[in-house]
């Protein structure tokens, strides 16, 4: 596999490798590049030099070029899917609609292309005023594992459509498929330069982006830590700065809901990608008047969902992504049964055996009254566990939903306008669903209040983010 970083070809560089392992066989399935300092370097210029004429083109034109490139990635998608499960664990189905919504992304930024200008601001006798929109410059992109093809879509593709050229990190864990991605996109006639992926260790080439001074955004998406440090670091030299931090959704269901729908919605919300998604269902709260009812199907439903490797296109959870996360989880709910935090009803240990063999399997496990301090309600748990309490009245589900230092995704389950409106009103949350929970089309702005984020991924607001403007005054 021909492996790129600044646009050249490294393939036989006699550098250190990182393994990319399956993490449903625990099996390695490719390496790439450990990139350094001075490729992190050789990444900036590249974009660097790309930038004048990647800017210079018409936003009409970037955007020929997107449409382009998303036709690549469709036709391209089962075998990307592919590579993606492998690497990544999510079971086939999962990863060929997160390969497609990449391709949706960048469809959404070509289509409003046209429409994207700057203002022009009439000042009567004293002049005109015109506002111009200009890329940023070199963007750097930095994203973790668990969604490694729609985190980079959320990022180049506002970004590339503003005009900039951008250097873009993969986790170490997950770097395959944006990497076939990122050539498919040269394929379909993105210049060279304009997209630049490194591969490495976030401390060393993700620490190295981020303090590098041709750098003029960077947007990153991961742990709230890491996050502290990349606005420490950018802040720091005055980079702009967009970040996409963790969650602890709440899901409030309340005494109306269509109980079907709402245990399709916490199957799917807590258990997709394994849990291991910012704006999983994290801690659901059930109304008394129908939680006997709720639970007993949820359980039914947790207990036979099938779990297994990603490839085989009957199954419906895949493996967590490595073996620290599952140690993560396995010690989580061990601290619950030994400190008695909660009920576990069901799962609760490692699958293994047939099926499972060197894989990180954890089953659906659900935790009925968890203790509000513990790790399992206060921390971002990341991983196939669902805390459920009963609740009394709203206020008791809004406050409960808010104890918590996140503000990313909440949702609520009900037909009734006033609790609606209450739970919109005053959840924290940058976004919050009615009777459905996770989907994000590119359209609708996207990110965290509180500690889980700053700024704004999809629609017009990302791609505004992404310029700049630079006003001409005119005095006739
Ligand atoms: P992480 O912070 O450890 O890693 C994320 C990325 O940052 C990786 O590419 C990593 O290599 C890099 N990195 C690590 N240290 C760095 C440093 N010092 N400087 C620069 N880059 C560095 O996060 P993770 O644990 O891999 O990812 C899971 C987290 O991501 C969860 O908290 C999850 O909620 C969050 N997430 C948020 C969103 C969102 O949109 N809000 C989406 C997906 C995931």
């Amino acid at each position: 596999m021909e492996m790129r970083i600044g646009g050249r070809d490294i393939s036989s560089a006699d550098e250190g490798w990182i393994p990319v392992i399956n993490p449903a066989t625990g099996i390695e399935i490719d390496r790439v590049p450990e990139g350094t300092l001075y490729e992190v370097d050789e990444a900036v210029q590249a974009a660097a030099t790309a930038y004048g004429k990647w800017a210079g083109r018409t936003v009409r034109d970037r955007g020929m070029v997107l449409f382009r490139a998303a036709a690549r990635v469709r036709e391209r998608s089962h075998d990307l899917a592919a590579l993606l499960t492998a690497e990544q664990g999510k079971p086939a189905r999962d990863a060929v609609d997160e390969v497609r919504g990449f391709a949706n992304i960048l469809e959404f930024y070509a289509g409003i292309a046209g429409a994207m200008h700057g203002d022009y601001i009439g000042l009567g006798s004293s002049g005109d005023c015109m506002v111009r929109r200009e890329p940023i410059g070199v963007c750097g992109a930095i994203v973790p594992w668990n969604m490694p093809v729609i985190l980079m879509g959320w990022k180049i593709g506002p970004a590339l459509l503003a005009g900039n050229t951008i250097v873009f990190k993969p986790a170490a864990a997950t770097p395959l498929t944006s990497l076939s991605v990122t050539a498919l996109m040269e394929d379909a006639g993105l210049p060279p330069g304009v997209l630049n992926v490194i591969t490495g260790r976030g401390d060393v080439v993700g620490e190295a982006l981020v303090k590098h001074r041709g750098i003029g955004k960077i947007s990153f998406t991961g742990d709230l830590e890491t996050g502290d440090r990349v606005r420490e670091l950018a802040g720091s030299r005055l980079a702009e700065i967009h970040l996409e931090l963790g969650g602890s959704d709440p899901m409030i269901v309340w005494e109306d809901a269509d109980i079907g729908k709402a245990v399709d919605g916490a199957v799917r919300g807590r258990f997709y990608n394994a849990g291991q998604t910012c704006t999983a269902v994290k801690r659901l709260f059930v109304h008394e008047k129908i939680a006997d009812r709720f639970m007993a199907r949820l359980r039914e439903r947790a207990e036979t969902l099938v779990v297994g490797d990603g490839s085989d296109p009957s199954v419906e959870m895949g493996p967590l992504s490595g073996r620290a996360q599952l140690e993560g989880i396995r010690s989580l709910v061990e601290e619950v049964k030994e400190k008695d935090q909660g009920t576990i009803i069901t799962g609760g240990s490692p699958l293994s055996g047939p099926g499972f063999d060197g894989g990180f399997f954890y089953p659906p496990t659900l935790v009925t009254d968890p203790d509000p301090q513990s790790p399992l309600m206060t921390r971002e748990v990341f991983g196939p566990v669902l805390p459920i309490s009963v609740i009394r009245d709203l206020d008791e589900g809004i406050s409960r939903a808010n104890e918590t230092r996140y503000g990313l995704g909440a949702s609520v389950w009900t037909r009734d306008l006033t609790v609606i409106h209450e739970v919109f009103s005053r959840v924290d949350a940058g976004v919050v669903w009615v009777n459905r929970h996770l989907t994000l089309p590119p359209e609708i702005p996207f990110g965290g209040v509180k500690e889980s984020g700053l700024g704004r991924e999809n629609g017009l607001q990302a791609f505004q983010t992404y310029t700049r403007t630079k006003a001409l005054f005119l005095n006739w």
